[in-house]
């Protein structure tokens, strides 16, 4: 379905229909497959055969979850996991070997920075951080031993946006792997792989399933570095069930739809909270106000969900306004129909210093919105400035 455009694609791409006719896809809840015959186990297990095994391998509702996924990302090969840190996870410990250096943003998603400095420090692999946004800092932290470079674009949640293209050209001259992890955005509104990026990983937590139901996630690269995944989740086990890999594969039928209304929906809460005498300051991609409006332009077909603001007066003020809200959900998950709200500096970005806070601009007074698929009149007459 090469030539399909992506609304099709989101639609029909991944599965086949089984001698049942069904019309919608059917959930495979099978731990195993069975063989016709002990020559055809042996031919499945020494890889003479195609066909499925067991379910920590493959499983018909996971693979045409992948297939759709890929089709969307433009990426040869997919594999699904069982979260997004798993997709993380696993692929590290597929790529970087010890002794060898990852390049990371620092402005990630919080878990994905435990996760570097807790576990996968324990493996001998060494870590340095640079700011996003500036290539310079990548091409400088360049070691002999650099494996990875690790990032998310935007960065959540003040929006920050690194030149993807620019980023790609170095990892190819040093020949290390660029990874963007694109739950943020989706593949409605990025497709990194196409600007050169070597592999993408998703939270389908997010925007994919879209409806707060489930926890997934997915690698998608080349079949080369697919398999390599692949390998290290079929031997430890973060695989997705076939009941959630439902849930993100129906997901994905209206996930373009769905971020054109984030998009619009974030826009206008955004471009509300610019006028508002006690906001001092709106961090949304999508605003000229932001100053990385133009380059996003430039790789992004819209701008995501996610608004961030400061108010006056600090905690004290920001909790109120967090605490006076009816329709928000006090929540850090994002991504959902439902709109969220959360107070960063105290919840997902608690962990960090002082220091760290400051210098990833995480004030007191930061609120961050997942403005999601409410009207937006409501939305604005909920936040009470
Ligand atoms: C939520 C999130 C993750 C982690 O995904 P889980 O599915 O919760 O494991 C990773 N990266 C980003 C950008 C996220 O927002």
């Amino acid at each position: 379905m090469k030539d399909l455009q992506f609304d099709t694609k989101a639609i029909r791409e991944g599965y086949q229909t089984t001698n049942e006719q069904e019309h919608s896809e059917a959930i495979f809840l099978t731990s195993s497959f069975k063989f016709d015959s002990a020559e055809q186990a042996a031919a499945r297990f020494a890889k003479k055969e195609p066909g499925n095994i067991y379910a920590r391998f493959t499983n018909p509702t996971v693979d045409a979850f992948e297939r759709k996924l890929a089709a969307l990302e433009g990426a040869q090969a997919c594999v699904a996991t069982a979260s997004g840190m798993a997709a993380i996870f696993a692929t590290i410990m597929a790529l970087v070997k010890s002794g060898e250096h990852i390049v990371a943003s620092r402005n990630m998603f919080g878990t994905s920075i435990v996760l570097l400095n807790t576990i996968v420090s324990k493996f001998d692999i060494a870590i340095s951080y640079v700011d996003l946004s500036d290539v310079s800092q990548w091409e400088n932290a360049v070691q002999d031993n650099t494996k990875l470079f690790l990032l998310e674009t935007p960065s959540n949640p003040l929006g920050q946006v690194v030149d993807i293209t620019a980023l790609s050209k170095i990892s190819r001259v040093t020949d290390i792997l660029l990874a963007v992890d694109n739950a943020l955005l989706s593949p409605a509104l990025q497709t990194p792989i196409k600007l050169g990026v070597d592999i993408v990983i998703h939270s389908a937590t997010k925007y994919i399933d879209g409806q707060g139901r489930c926890l997934a996630g997915a690698v998608l690269g080349s079949e080369e570095i697919i398999e390599k995944v692949a390998g290290f989740t079929r031997a430890t086990g973060p695989s997705l069930s076939a009941f959630n890999a439902w849930i993100v594969l129906k997901g994905l039928d209206t996930l373009s739809l769905r971020m054109k209304a984030h998009c619009e929906n974030a826009l206008k809460v955004a471009t509300w909270l610019e006028n508002q005498p006690q906001v001092t300051k709106v961090h949304y991609l999508g605003l000229d106000s932001h100053p990385h409006h133009q380059l996003a332009k430039t790789q992004q077909s819209g701008f995501g969900g996610i608004v961030s603001f400061e108010v006056k007066g600090g905690k004290v003020a920001a909790f109120k306004l967090i605490n006076a809200t009816k329709i928000f959900s006090i929540t850090a998950n994002l991504g959902d129909t439902k709109s969220t709200i959360t107070h960063p500096a105290t919840t997902t970005h608690g962990r960090l210093s002082d220091e760290e806070k400051t210098n990833a601009n995480i004030t007191d007074g930061l609120i961050r919105l997942s403005i999601g698929l409410e009207d937006t009149d409501d939305l604005t007459a909920d936040i009470k400035i």
